[in-house]
């Protein structure tokens, strides 16, 4: 799997953090999301999955690949 984020269209609601908190995380200063694995361990891909579902931006896109 590989991550892609589009910090352009986050607007920091920060769901992702708390679904995938290995995987993602939130600029100190504007809360925009920050991408910590772009290809995260098979532990963390259906946390992966479900903050892509659950951000309300659509800044989160998968290859599963
Ligand atoms: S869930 Fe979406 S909008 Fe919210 S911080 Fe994560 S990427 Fe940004």
């Amino acid at each position: 799997m590989k991550v892609v984020v589009d910090q352009d269209k986050c607007i920091g609601s920060g769901q992702c953090v708390l679904v995938a908190p290995e995987v993602f995380d939130q600029r100190d200063d504007d809360a925009i999301v920050v991408l910590l694995q772009e290809h995260p361990a098979a532990a963390h891909e259906d946390g992966v999955r479900q903050a892509a579902r659950l951000c309300p931006a659509l800044a989160i896109e998968l290859d599963e690949q």
